[in-house]
């Protein structure tokens, strides 16, 4: 794996954004942001999966009036998406909020936009410059690649802030397609120093959305770049950071929670895997540890092939083995496979 991107460090609402910090994991409210107590609600359930950043749409002056009301109701770092109208990012500074997603770039005004700054400023709040490649300025010539386009409006907001003094900064480059995200972040990671937000946009519903984020955003964090990523997702956010999670612990960028290692099933399985490893993955569901579980078809080769977990199970016809670190420690019922397992994590 490349050596990390050493971005510059920005501080959301306390947490570390860059300059080496761990990559944080954030997503977006997916309630109506007018309905303040919905969306605390959420917030909350995001925080419990691990939620280290969460973004709000702010569309209107109803829903900039409720974010006071969020923030005073959540624990982590909010973040208000705004377009065009400088007022709704005065309303949402002034109602406390820990980072801005605007491009102002956007906002025709440029004394408005100055009038933003100076406010994020002196509040020592982000802004994340966030280009998507489905609302781009038109090209400047039938040339210009998509990829040029987009670091180009990236540069272009950048250019406005730095031209205001302001580099509290953060930059996201998405698009659907995933060659197009990840030569938009190589360019402009040679062109700024500022951290990187990742992500692969409207990547669709959760099966096929994961695997699209996994391998855009895991190319990415491979290379080397990326401080904060977020998993797009048709779905309950949830679903967003358990999978932010999942692609960087299999990168081992950061550890949350257990890791289930389950055996594909063949032949030789005894038992139907399928059904054990959603039973086993479901009670792992309240586990924090960051423990690596087994859940293996056969005695044969179940222990070996998972060695490196610290705990498994291997099953044989209506029995068990459990297995710690590859060596068999009891033979148990199939009814106790679930909690015998669980009893032996709790012990670790
Ligand atoms: Fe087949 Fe056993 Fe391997 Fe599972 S662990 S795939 S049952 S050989």
């Amino acid at each position: 794996m490349t050596g990390r991107r050493l971005s510059k460090a920005i501080n959301i609402g306390g947490v570390v954004v860059g300059g080496g910090a761990p990559i944080v994991v954030q997503s977006m409210a997916k309630t109506n942001t007018r309905d303040a107590q919905a969306t605390v609600r959420q917030i909350k359930e995001l925080e419990e999966c691990g939620c280290e950043l969460i973004r709000v749409a702010v569309p209107d002056t109803e829903a900039a009036a409720a974010l006071a009301t969020i923030k005073k109701g959540i624990s982590i770092p909010l973040i208000a998406d705004i377009h065009f109208d400088h007022n709704l990012a005065l309303a949402a500074l002034s109602a406390g909020v820990d980072g801005l997603r605007l491009n102002p770039g956007n906002i025709a005004d440029q004394d408005k936009v100055a009038i933003v700054v100076r406010a994020a400023k002196e509040r020592e709040v982000p802004i994340r410059i966030g280009v998507n490649a489905g609302s781009l300025p038109p090209p400047i010539d039938a040339g210009q690649s998509v990829v040029q386009r987009m670091v180009d409006a990236a540069l272009g907001h950048v250019r406005i802030l730095e031209g205001l003094d302001f580099n509290l900064i953060k930059i996201s480059l998405k698009a659907f397609d995933v060659h197009t995200t990840i030569e938009a972040y190589r360019q402009i990671a040679e062109l700024t120093p500022y951290p990187l937000h990742l992500g692969i946009t409207e990547a669709g519903l959760p099966g096929t959305g994961v695997i699209r984020s996994a391998v855009g955003i895991g190319a990415l964090l491979y290379l080397g770049m990326g401080d904060t990523i977020r998993v797009s997702l048709t779905a309950h956010p949830k679903e967003e950071v358990i999978a932010g999670y999942e692609i960087l612990k299999s990168l081992d960028l950061r550890q949350r929670g257990p890791v289930l290692v389950s055996c594909p099933q063949c032949g030789r399985a005894e038992v139907n895997i399928m059904t054990l490893a959603g039973e086993v993955e479901q009670a792992l569901r309240k586990v924090s540890k960051p423990i690596r579980v087994a859940v293996m078809g056969c005695v044969v080769n179940g222990p070996g092939e998972a060695k490196d977990a610290e705990v498994g199970i291997a099953c044989g016809k209506n029995k068990g083995v459990l297995f710690r670190r590859g060596q068999q420690i009891a033979v148990i019922e199939q009814k106790d496979f679930v909690p015998a397992l669980m009893d032996e994590i709790a012990k670790l």
